[in-house]
């Protein structure tokens, strides 16, 4: 069975490549190319190609992909937010996905821009670069003692729930399904009273229509003065003009992103040398209570690792017709 991979980084194809000899019957061709409805008819003859979030698996690319011959979508991350699932459905193609590969990696990335944000670790570090030992500006809050308001309680968001736990905060939560593995130390509580009692908000529920935007300046005003936010789900969770407007109300302690509205064509990229065009995270680092990081919440070895074997093992599902929890279709 061939796969082709779009998107290729060099992290990638190692760790697909360690993983690749327990599964004798796989072959994966490499490209860097990002896979959107001009690059689909690359894949003719193979039987799957593997994307990941930054793809653009809209209806067009799809029904390009299953006139060339592709059975399989391997979503090679936990969101599939950018793939049209219903025409996946109706052109019998197979999508799956990896939901679950670390989700201490991500929860470990939250709670350190939760840190770096209250802390300004960013403006520390380049201030005693500058032989700067001054203090001015890096005052944040103990979190010991305070609120941690999760939302969304799934794999990620409880690990984040047992983090906050163990930094001795008080733990509140709010989702549609309560998780039993956090009920001991959790208290589910509606948005509403999420949003006015926690000292940190920390986003973890997937993008739908439900949830996009949830982040607003309606959302915001009802927020605790000198609240720290972190979203390491999906950039569309936050009404972008909204946060800045936030912002410059003096909302938040600290803001920490690893997602953003506009990251899709920054995303893995080197654009140090560019000129960017209206860039909002231009906008947004202008702010000194601000950290982004460029999607890197699930990067780690463990996460790779994991990610490598199951995104080979739905390859080998799919061939089979089985249906697993990985399934998206
Ligand atoms: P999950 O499916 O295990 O959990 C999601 C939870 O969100 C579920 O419990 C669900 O009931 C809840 N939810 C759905 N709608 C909600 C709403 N309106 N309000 C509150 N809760 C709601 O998913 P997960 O593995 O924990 O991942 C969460 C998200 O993290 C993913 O959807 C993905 O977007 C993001 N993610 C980011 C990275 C990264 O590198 N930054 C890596 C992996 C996943």
């Amino acid at each position: 069975m061939r796969i082709l991979f779009y998107d290729t980084k060099t992290y990638d194809r190692d760790s697909f490549c360690e993983a690749l000899p327990k599964y004798k019957d796989v072959d994966i061709e490499f490209t860097k190319t990002e896979l959107d409805a001009r690059t689909a008819s690359l894949a003719e003859g193979f039987d799957a190609v593997c994307a990941f979030v930054s793809a653009d698996v809209g209806a067009d690319t799809l029904a390009i992909l299953s006139e060339k011959g592709v059975k399989s979508v391997l979503m090679r991350c936990a969101g599939y937010n950018n793939v049209d699932v219903e025409k996946a459905k109706e052109l019998g193609i197979t999508v799956k996905r990896v939901p679950g590969y670390s989700p201490e990696a991500v929860a470990e990335h939250a709670m350190a821009l939760a840190l770096a944000a209250n802390r300004r670790l960013y403006k520390a570090y380049n201030k005693v670069r500058e032989n700067d030992f001054s203090l001015n500006g890096l005052m944040g809050v103990n979190f010991y003692g305070k609120t941690a308001g999760v939302v969304g309680t799934g794999k990620i968001g409880a690990a984040m729930c047992r983090i906050c736990n163990g930094f001795g905060m008080r733990v509140i939560a709010y989702d549609m399904y309560e998780n039993p593995s956090i009920k001991d130390f959790t208290e589910y509580v509606s948005l509403e009273e999420l949003l006015a009692r926690s000292d940190l908000i920390s986003l973890h529920c997937p993008l739908m229509d439900s949830t996009y935007h949830m982040i607003n300046i309606s959302t915001i005003r009802q927020m605790k003065d000198g609240v720290i936010l972190v979203n390491t789900s999906r950039g569309a969770l936050i009404k972008t003009d909204d946060l800045i407007e936030g912002i410059r109300l003096r909302k938040f302690g600290g803001v920490g992103l690893d997602v953003y509205e506009e990251e899709t064509e920054n995303v893995f990229e080197d654009r140090s040398d560019e000129i960017l065009e209206n860039s909002i995270t231009a906008s947004l680092l202008s702010f000194p209570n601000m950290i982004i990081t460029s999607h890197q919440g699930f990067f780690t070895k463990e996460a790779m690792s994991a990610i490598a074997s199951t995104t080979l093992q739905n390859l080998l599902d799919a061939a089979e017709g089985k249906v697993t929890e990985n399934d998206c279709t």
